[in-house]
Parts: structure tokens; C-alpha cells; sequence
């Protein structure tokens, strides 16, 4: 079925998709919003269900240096529509933001679904001067055409009413990554896109958990099997009797050191995270998440430094180790001592060799930074965002695509990445705005 041509459409949305919309319908055009998805925003949903994280305060220097070696891409972005642009927004749209203790800025109530709620409110009722965006659910973009000569192009959708052909002379594609692809964004334009000559950089895993490789305990739990079972081929992971025991318990108050080539840390910082059943996940490994990747991409295999103690020094450590024991066991000793105790001590246990835990020096220098020896990053389905995907270098300034004159591009599809601490989303948006200016000086010019 071939649908009347539409002057603009709009391809995913999610936050991007969402911003360039109401960029262009406030200027007063006529805009097509299509979604695989039976309703919108289907991941800036799950966002607030954490406590939706739309910003940070902090100063802008520090801020666009989270966006790594994309920073030069992103700070013009940033310019049009940064931290302080996005508070506005949000508070036009009635709800209020606040900025917690770590800097982060949430909206009052902490959920996305007010303020969804509200923007799409603007975007059916966009006041006076505005046109009304029109709204095309359930409609899977499947395959496209660029048009050569006049820009835009053919897009074929999978609808529940059939296979949809749409001509649109301008489009902005914000098709997100591809992680938790249940939500909508499944990164499968990515091959379309790269059939089409345009550079995408393969999409991978960003703010992700890891599996962990072999551990000491595991090890042993191979080579000596219970009486009745045979021993199994050595495979990576927890012992059963950790992960029984402990995945899904938090790791809080520690610190992650990564190494960098010449052994000064390449990243530092505390928090907490969640042991899993396979590895590790939560705030503290996301934020290491990147440079770990990169690490086991290059190396095959990656460690992060776990400081079990951060707010004792080393010498106090190991005077509280070398501490007369009085006939008690190493736990109750670690935890009379150092209130080590739970999920921390069953770690060392876990991987630490059986004669370290003997030797004060070694199991002191083990709470301070016990080696966690990574094997993968968990599948891209499970991380929190996507780095990769269109490659700037074949977008010009107002992020059209180069080769395809009038489809711009904007959002997670962007070969960009940042931790959390709303960089995701603030970079998503004030890409939509920049799409959605490129696509209104491309009208402009036409009329
Ligand atoms: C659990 C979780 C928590 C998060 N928390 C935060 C947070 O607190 N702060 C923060 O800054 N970021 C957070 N993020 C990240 C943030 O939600 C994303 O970066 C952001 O939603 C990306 O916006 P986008 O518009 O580029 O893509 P998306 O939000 O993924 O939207 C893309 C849209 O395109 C549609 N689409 C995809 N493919 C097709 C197709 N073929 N045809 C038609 N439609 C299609 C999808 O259905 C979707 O609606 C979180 C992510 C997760 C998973």
C-alpha cells in the first residue's frame, strides 16, 4: 500500500525522535511520526523507573568530556541544547527538577510518565502557530530507498494493516541503539543504512555488565568434584555455592581501580555494584563499563582492581590482618576486625587461591585491590545503551546524512557513547534538536 507522500517523517520515538518533532511541529510544520512500537517512549519509560536521570549540573567542561573521544561532535549539540536547556524544557512542560547529591538532575517526582504524558500533550496541542503531529503507531520501518534527485526517501514499513510504502521528501531517522530490544529499538537499520554506502561502526555493548572468568573457588569446584559427580570440563564463572549464595546481593562502599598501559589507573572511583549470576553489574561497572570493554576487545581478557575497604588505608589493613586471632576463623576475625563481612569475605574466598588467605601481605593486599578477572561484556540486549552506529564523519553539521541529501539522523543510532548520569538522554535530545533545525533550514530554503 502506498500512502499519500509526506513532507516530513519522522522515524522512531523515543527522545530524539520525540524532541525533532516538536522542534518542527512548534515551527509550524506538518510532521509524521512513525514507531515500530504500539506507543511511544517505551525506553524513556524504563529510564524512570530507577529514577528517571535527565541531566547533570555539573560545570559544562566536565560535562561534554563524558562524551570521550566524540566530545567535539557532541559539544556543538550541547551548545543549541545543553543541561540548563533541558531543565527549561522539562519545567515548560510542568514538571519541576531537582538536582541530587551526586549532581544528577531528576524530575521532582523521579518518573518519566508524568512528563511523557505531558509532552505528548504539546506535541497533539503544540499552541498557537503550531501544527499537530501526526501520530503512526505500530508501523516497523522494514527497508528504504534514498531518493536521488530531490532528497528523502521510500520507506517501507510493517504495519498490522500490511506492508506500508511512504514517500517522504525529509526524514529524520532516530531508530535508537540496540539494546533491550523488546522496548522497540532493535539496531536493525543498521545493515540498511551500511547498504547505502553510509559508515556505521558496529553497535556494542555501553554501560554493560560482565561475565567473570574462571574463579580460584571454581576451579577447585572442578578439579574436586563431589564424591558421586564427575568432574566438568573447567568453565568460567562463579563457583555454584557463590552464585547460589550471593548473586543479586550488592556490593556497596567499595572502589574499582582499572589499570591503564603504563599501570597509572586509568579509572578510580567508588560506589557500589550487584553481583550477578554470571559477573558483575550495576552503577560502579557501568561507569568502568567502557574502558573494560575495550580492554577484553583488544586483550581477550580485562581486570578491575576491587577495593573492598576505601576508607581504610592499606597499613590499617594489614595491622587488623596481622592482629592476634585468638582462636577465631579468618571471617570472624575479618569482620571483628574490619566489619568485613557477607558478599565482601565470600569474594576473597571465591578468588583468592586457598594460600593467599593464609598469608597477612597477600590477604591484605586482596581487600585493598583484589584482581576481578573479567571474560565478556553481558550480550548488548541487556546494556544499558549502545556505542557505535552512524559514524559523524558521513553526517554534515546538521546531522544529514552526506550521501543522502534531506535524511538527517539523531539519538542512540548516533556513533557516540557516554556513562550515566543523564549525558544519554541530554545528548539524544539536543541531537533531535539539531536534526530538527537542519531539517527547518532545509524548508526554509525551499520556500
Ligand atoms: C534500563 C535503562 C535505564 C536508563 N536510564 C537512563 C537515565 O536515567 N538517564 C539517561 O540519560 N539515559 C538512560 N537510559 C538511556 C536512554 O533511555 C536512551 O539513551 C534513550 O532512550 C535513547 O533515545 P533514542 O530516542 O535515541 O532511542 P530510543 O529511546 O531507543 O527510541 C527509538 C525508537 O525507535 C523505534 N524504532 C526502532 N527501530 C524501529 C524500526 N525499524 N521501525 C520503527 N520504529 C523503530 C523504537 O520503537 C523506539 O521507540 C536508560 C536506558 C535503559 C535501558
Amino acid at each position: 500500500m502506498l500512502i499519500p507522500p509526506v513532507s516530513i517523517a519522522i522515524i522512531g520515538a523515543g527522545p530524539a525522535g520525540l524532541m525533532a518533532a516538536q522542534v518542527l511541529s512548534e515551527a509550524g510544520l506538518q510532521v509524521d511520526l512513525f514507531d515500530a512500537m504500539p506507543s511511544v517512549g517505551r525506553k524513556f519509560l524504563l529510564a524512570g523507573r530507577g529514577g528517571l536521570n535527565l541531566t547533570h549540573s555539573e560545570p559544562y567542561e566536565a560535562f561534554v568530556s563524558r562524551y570521550g573521544a566524540r566530545q567535539s561532535n557532541i559539544a556543538p549539540l550541547l551548545q543549541d541544547f545543553g543541561a540548563d536547556a533541558l531543565r527549561a524544557w522539562a519545567t515548560e512542560l510542568g514538571v519541576e527538577t531537582f538536582i541530587g547529591t551526586s549532581g544528577r538532575v531528576f524530575p521532582k517526582e523521579m518518573k518519566a510518565a508524568p512528563l511523557l504524558r505531558s509532552w505528548l500533550q504539546r506535541l497533539r496541542h503544540p499552541g498557537m502557530g503550531g501544527v499537530p503531529v501526526r501520530f503512526h503507531m505500530r508501523h516497523r520501518l522494514v527497508d528504504w530507498a534514498p531518493v536521488a534527485e530531490g532528497g528523502g526517501g521510500d520507506f517501507r514499513f510493517q504495519t498490522p494493516a500490511g506492508e506500508v510504502c511512504v514517500q517522504a521528501n525529509v526524514a529524520v531517522l532516530a531508530l535508537g541503539g540496540a539494546s533491550w530490544p523488546r522496548l522497540g529499538s532493535d539496531g536493525a537499520w543498521a545493515p540498511w543504512l551500511a547498504k547505502h554506502g553510509i559508515d556505521v561502526a558496529p553497535l556494542i555493548p555501553a554501560n554493560c555488565g560482565f561475565d567473570v572468568a574462571l574463579t580460584a573457588a571454581r576451579r577447585t569446584e572442578q578439579t574436586e568434584p563431589h564424591a558421586n559427580e564427575a568432574a566438568q570440563p573447567q568453565e568460567g564463572g562463579w563457583s555454584a555455592y557463590f552464585r547460589q549464595r550471593f548473586a543479586g546481593q550488592p556490593l556497596k562502599s567499595v572502589a574499582i581501580t582499572v589499570q591503564g598501559d603504563d599501570d597509572a589507573p586509568a579509572f578510580y572511583r567508588r560506589g557500589e555494584f550487584v553481583v550477578t549470576t554470571t559477573g558483575v553489574e550495576g552503577s560502579l561497572v557501568y561507569a568502568a563499563s567502557a574502558l573494560l570493554r575495550d580492554e577484553l576487545a583488544a586483550r581477550g581478557s580485562a581486570t578491575m582492581l576491587l577495593d573492598l575497604l576505601p576508607a581504610h588505608t592499606s597499613t590499617q589493613v594489614l595491622s587488623a590482618v596481622q592482629a592476634p586471632r585468638d582462636g577465631q576463623s579468618l571471617a570472624n576475625h575479618l569482620r571483628r576486625r574490619l566489619r568485613l563481612d557477607g558478599v565482601k569475605t565470600a569474594l576473597l574466598h571465591e578468588l583468592l587461591p586457598r594460600e593467599s588467605l593464609r598469608d597477612h601481605d597477600l590477604l591484605a593486599r586482596a581487600i585493598k585491590a583484589l584482581p576481578v578477572i573479567l571474560a565478556a561484556p553481558r550480550p548488548i540486549e541487556e546494556a544499558i545503551s549502545t556505542a557505535g552506529g552512524v559514524r559523524f564523519e558521513a553526517l554534515d553539521e546538521a546531522l544529514q546524512i552526506k550521501r543522502v541529501p534531506g535524511v538527517f539522523c539523531a539519538g542512540e543510532m548516533l556513533d557516540w557513547e557516554a556513562p550515566t548520569g543523564g549525558y544519554l538522554l541530554t545528548a539524544c535530545m539536543a541531537s533531535g534538536v539539531r536534526a530538527a533545525r537542519g531539517v527547518l533550514a532545509m524548508e526554509t530554503k525551499a520556500a
